[in-house]
């Protein structure tokens, strides 16, 4: 017996739908440790530019250091992937003994693969939080790991986040809209259905 083959419509709602993130919060402050290890996370991927620290930072502030603290003491393994240049990234985070991959390009799978091996953790114990849809939802949801989208801590960011915020971003919504799906960044769209999970408390 062979599966049923599924219509172009429902591939290309799959497809968008990997877009759409399971929570949406304000910044990683809002993202409780403790709720993550309770609801079974045991590993979080983080990005790093405008979501740990603004664009071009020097160094980690003292609350961001003491939220990855927080992670680490709960028994959370902690890695970030990281689309930015491997001499930044180092620079950041050299001195902090985080696991790190530079240069990820995400949304290729490999970086995620890396660090799920490294981790020992699977993907559906893992999850990513980050403020690009393509690079951070999507790319996550690619090997299955859930994804938060926190809003940037900066409007600044390479030529290719503004290339992603200009032109990719519009023709992701346009594309959900057109499928029905509502909006993967929450500000319009109907249906009752809510938009985003509620963060583990
Ligand atoms: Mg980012």
């Amino acid at each position: 017996m062979t599966a049923a083959k599924r219509s172009p419509k429902s591939r290309i709602a799959s497809f968008l739908g990997l877009f759409f993130p399971d929570y949406k919060a304000a910044s990683v402050f809002e993202v409780s440790p403790k709720g993550l290890w309770r609801s079974g996370i045991r590993h979080v991927v983080l990005d790093l530019e405008n979501t740990l620290v603004p664009y071009k930072a020097r160094t980690l502030d003292s609350a961001t250091l003491g939220w990855l603290d927080d992670l680490k003491r709960t028994g959370l393994e902690v890695s970030i992937v990281s689309n930015s240049p491997r001499a930044w990234v180092e620079g950041l985070l050299a001195d902090h003994g985080i696991r790190y991959v530079a240069m990820a390009r995400k949304p290729s799978r490999k970086a995620f693969l890396k660090v799920l091996e490294l981790s020992g953790c699977g993907s559906e114990e893992s999850i990513h939080i980050g403020d690009q849809l393509l690079t951070d939802i999507f790319g996550a949801h690619r090997v299955g790991m859930a994804a938060v989208l926190v809003e940037p801590l900066s409007k600044k960011g390479p030529i290719s986040t503004h290339l992603q915020r200009k032109f990719l971003v519009p023709l992701i919504r346009l594309g959900c809209r057109l499928a029905r799906l509502g909006d993967p960044l929450g500000v319009e769209g109907g249906g009752s259905e809510p938009k985003f999970q509620e963060l583990p408390g």
